[in-house]
């Protein structure tokens, strides 16, 4: 069991956090590491979440410590419980476990008010009657002081006694707010006599109408750590500015410990945006179908893409953790998600533009099951069979009529494989009133079974077909990149990151012809498609409406070579 661990540890990459706790194992500052996830419940969580997520329980899980699940609900007006089930179902989907560790900040409503009570006794905290634009303005800017409000003074008594008011609810939302004094002068302005409480007159999702003054997430987060007995506090580098603020309350007030914030770089990624607001919004403008829309960078979303945990936990794994904030590129969350399904994901044949094919010699309602392998990279995948008969489909892109001396697949008078099944020729094409092609007349070499003979023969291309009499008609969605451009986020003046969405992000094929067994399908489940892409059967998928969304396409060799060649 140690030498497992100890493997584990030496096997993970280390970074500038791990030597942190590293040392203060050593030197026996703490036994056992507590970290904590605080998502703010006013969102879905997104591959950027899903960075931090795995590198708090990442950490918990490899020194033997605990990683809590705390909802950081403090700002009632945004939030919701739909958020939190779905922010519950996301961090267990991606294999982690909060055991009984689940908190929300709301838990701490009244030792916050007790807290908040001390300060103001020992005079560190005073009620402001100034406005929010008040106050803004007399903060000052990076290179002026600002200006010490009017209300700085009262007396403890006073403040003791407007605090109480202000949470009976005598009076309105922003006429008065509970402040730290601490310094207006200080060249960090987060330290600039910052807001404590505020007065919201609205419900909480779980505190009900109990109460109209609602903690500021600064405070909140600090405490609600060292009420925890969080060792590490792991955050995003745009709080590094407020790391003095959250020793500042630590330091002030009678908390069980005093957590170290450590501060890390925000995932971003090409092609995606990576915040709440933002994708709140395509979902509210109907942008995209709802926050598990395929195309989304939410964790529903790349579930239903078809996304793998592993995946994703390697994909963190391989960017890694570092102070100085960097731009991932998609293609390696692409690269992760690949090579886990190449071991993972069965091949199957469907064919999405299907041309109809009838072989001239095979005997009429004959049908034969052929063998097919279900993944050449997993021995225990074992085999099925498939049916085979005179009417095929198959891909309308593997015949060309004008065909050069590199095209190997269905062209007039050329041999072909058909994959698992014959070598067969194309002897006639028929076309409609249009000239458009529409079916092939072939004959087949019943001496080939399988796809292969022994004389000595080369057939180089080789097709993937369906039965016509046995396959299923199933949808197929194409998704692409949601957006044009790279950095979407990055517009010229007047214009919206949604000007940058790419119209043609999803293309449904409604007429696509899947091999028979993939109508026992089940939703989630994940296939290759044979020379098409990975595909994963839709939530929605019935036996009757089956329908599947690529989650990527292969960047084979095979179809890479074939596309040179066919130039
Ligand atoms: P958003 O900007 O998307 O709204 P947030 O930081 O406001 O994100 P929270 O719910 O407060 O969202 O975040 C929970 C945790 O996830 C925080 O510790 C936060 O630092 C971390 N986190 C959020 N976005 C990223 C990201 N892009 N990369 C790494 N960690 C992130
Ligand atoms: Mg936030």
């Amino acid at each position: 069991m140690e030498t497992e661990k100890e493997n584990l540890i030496e096997n993970e990459v280390t970074n500038f956090i791990r030597n942190i706790i590293n040392n203060d194992l050593a030197n026996g500052k703490h036994s056992k590491i507590i970290t904590r996830f605080p998502p703010e419940p006013n969102g879905y969580l997104h591959i950027g979440h899903a960075k931090s997520i795995c590198l708090n329980f990442g950490i918990a899980r490899d020194y033997n410590g605990v990683c809590h699940l705390r909802f950081d609900d403090t700002n009632p007006i945004a939030e919701d419980v739909e958020y939190i089930e779905s922010i519950k179902e996301d961090v267990k989907w991606l294999g982690f476990d909060w055991g009984d560790k689940l908190f929300f900040a709301s838990d701490y409503y009244d030792k916050l008010y007790e807290y908040a009570e001390i300060l103001i006794k020992d005079g560190k905290a005073y009620v402001c009657d100034l406005s929010q634009e008040e106050m803004r303005q007399s903060r000052g800017t990076l290179t002026e002081p600002g200006v010490n409000s009017p209300y700085r003074n009262r007396t403890i008594e006073e403040n003791l006694e407007l605090f109480h008011r202000m949470k009976q609810g005598e009076f309105n939302d922003g006429a008065k707010s509970l402040r730290a004094k601490i310094d207006m002068a200080s060249p960090n302005i987060n330290m600039r006599d910052p807001v404590i409480y505020r007065i919201k007159k609205v419900q909480h999702h779980r505190t009900g109408d109990t109460w109209c003054i609602y903690p500021m997430y600064d405070y909140t987060h600090c405490i609600s750590d060292a009420l925890e007995g969080i060792t590490h506090s792991i955050c995003t580098l745009e709080f590094e500015d407020h790391r003095p603020l959250y020793d500042w309350y630590l330091d002030q007030l009678p908390v069980p410990c005093h957590p170290q914030q450590i501060e890390f770089a925000r995932l971003n990624l090409t092609y995606t945006v990576m915040s709440k607001r933002w994708l709140l919004n395509l979902v509210k403008n109907n942008f995209v179908k709802g926050w598990d829309d395929p195309r989304m960078p939410t964790i529903a979303g790349m579930r239903r893409r078809g996304f793998t945990p592993e995946s994703i936990r390697n994909f963190a794994e391989k960017i890694g953790v570092a102070k100085a904030g960097s731009v991932v590129d998609y293609s390696l969350l692409q690269f992760c998600l690949r090579e886990d399904l190449n071991i993972k994901a069965k091949r199957v044949m469907v064919v999405l533009d299907p041309l109809e094919v009838i072989i001239e010699n095979y005997p009429d309602g004959k049908v034969e099951y052929l063998e097919a392998e279900n993944n050449p990279e997993d021995s225990s995948a074992g085999n099925r069979s498939i049916p085979f008969s005179k009417r095929l489909f198959i891909e309308k892109e593997d015949f060309k009529e004008d065909a050069n001396k590199k095209w190997y697949r269905f062209t007039l008078g050329a041999e072909v494989r058909l994959k698992h099944a014959y070598y067969v020729t194309c002897k006639e094409v028929i076309k409609n009133e249009n000239g458009e092609v529409i079916k092939l007349i072939c004959t087949y070499d019943s001496d080939s079974r399988g796809g292969w003979t022994n004389d000595g023969r080369k057939v180089k291309g080789t097709s993937h077909w369906v039965s016509a009499e046995h396959c299923v008609k199933t949808e197929v969605r194409l998704y692409e990149q949601l957006f044009n451009d790279s950095d979407p986020m990055n517009v010229p003046e007047g214009k919206n990151y949604t000007d940058n969405l790419n119209l043609d992000s999803l293309k449904v094929l409604s007429d696509c012809y899947a091999e028979p067994s993939l109508k026992d399908a089940s939703p989630g489940e994940k296939f290759q498609f044979l020379r098409q892409g990975y595909f994963v059967a839709d939530y929605d998928f019935t036996k009757d409406n089956p329908v599947f969304n690529r989650i990527t396409t292969l960047k084979d060799s095979w179809a890479k070579l074939e596309k040179k060649l066919n130039q």
